[in-house]
């Protein structure tokens, strides 16, 4: 099969290697399409704490049973499913408290593992779910970063009613966004690029305002300074985005957080019951993602669609084996 593999930090090639063997709880997906998203710029041109190399990446990713091992009887060949892109352990103390994303094995698809920019990805079948029937599979491949959205959300502790300052309208942003109103609270997008901010209606500057939960989708540091000033009483900032080194650390008036009572919240990935859910509210249309696929590239221009990313020129990037 056709692959990218990244070698080292800021070098990948684009190669042919043999479909790996499985094992009996495993299978083989084809796959139809996966998301290209920010992170895999991150991990591409920097690195990341979880990635291992030489790796293929890719952990947005939908596609076809092709083979599955002797144990796997959930899945027949020829259907169509999501992949969760964690591996957990299922016994440590996060994952019996239903954290499988802060799992002690954590294996993470394209991180630790090789994951979906190639034509054929091995995955263990428990980390599978199946599409639910009228989602097409462009559609489908958002249940990933909506996971991760639905997370923070969660972790926000939303309720109806509430404000929501969301910083960012990237991809990620701009399905908080949309979370948020599904969820029938009342969000508030900051975000500087026009063309960005006109899909949910948000602000250019931070409008003068305190919110309930603050959710920073952007690893830039004064959007985090601007969140923690905008937060209400009792409010919650959720750290969605991490900042890149080495400015990783950020100044906090403890007295404010005393006073206030606010809590600050850290959000990572996301976990199995967040892909179900993720898929369902596609299905049912209460997220809407159609508008937001920008680009459908070939996944071997993989270099022009990271130089799309790095300059904000897009929304979502749909690459195609
Ligand atoms: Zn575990």
């Amino acid at each position: 099969m056709k692959c990218i593999q990244v070698l080292n930090v800021n070098n990948f090639i684009i190669k042919e290697t043999p479909l790996k063997d499985i094992s009996n709880d495993e299978v083989i997906i084809k796959v139809c399409v996966t998301g290209l998203c920010r992170t895999d710029l991150k991990i591409i041109q920097y690195g990341h704490r979880d990635l291992i190399l030489p790796r293929i990446p890719g952990e947005e990713v939908v596609g076809v049973v092709y083979k599955k091992g002797k144990n796997v009887n959930d899945f027949q060949e020829g259907d169509n499913v999501y992949v969760y892109p964690g591996f957990w352990c299922g016994e440590c103390e996060h994952c019996l408290k239903g954290a499988e994303n802060l799992c002690n094995k954590m294996q993470i698809m394209g991180f630790h593992r090789d994951g979906g920019f190639a034509e054929y990805v091995s995955v263990p079948s428990k980390t599978l779910i199946k599409i639910p029937d009228g989602i097409s599979m462009e559609q489908a491949v958002f249940a990933e970063p909506l996971s991760c959205c639905l997370n923070a959300i969660e972790l926000g502790g939303i309720k109806p009613d509430m404000n929501i300052g969301i910083w960012g309208a990237g991809p990620a942003g701009t399905l908080l966004s949309r979370l948020a109103k599904a969820f029938h609270a009342n969000p508030f997008s900051i975000e500087p690029d026009e063309n960005r901010r006109k899909l949910i209606n948000g602000y250019k500057t931070c409008p003068d305002k305190k919110f309930d939960i603050c959710i920073v989708a952007v690893g830039d540091i004064n959007a985090y300074n601007e969140a923690l000033t905008s937060l209400n009483s009792r409010g919650r900032l959720v750290i969605f985005s991490g900042l890149p080194k080495p400015n990783e650390k950020i100044l906090i008036n403890f007295n404010m957080i005393h006073y206030l009572e606010q809590s600050i919240a850290g959000a990572y990935g996301c976990c199995f019951k967040h892909g179900i859910k993720a898929l369902n509210m596609i299905a049912n249309k209460q997220i809407i993602v159609d508008d937001m696929i920008s680009h459908k590239m070939s996944l071997f221009d993989l270099n022009n669609a990271l130089k799309l990313v790095a300059e904000r020129q897009c929304m979502k990037i749909h690459l195609y084996p």
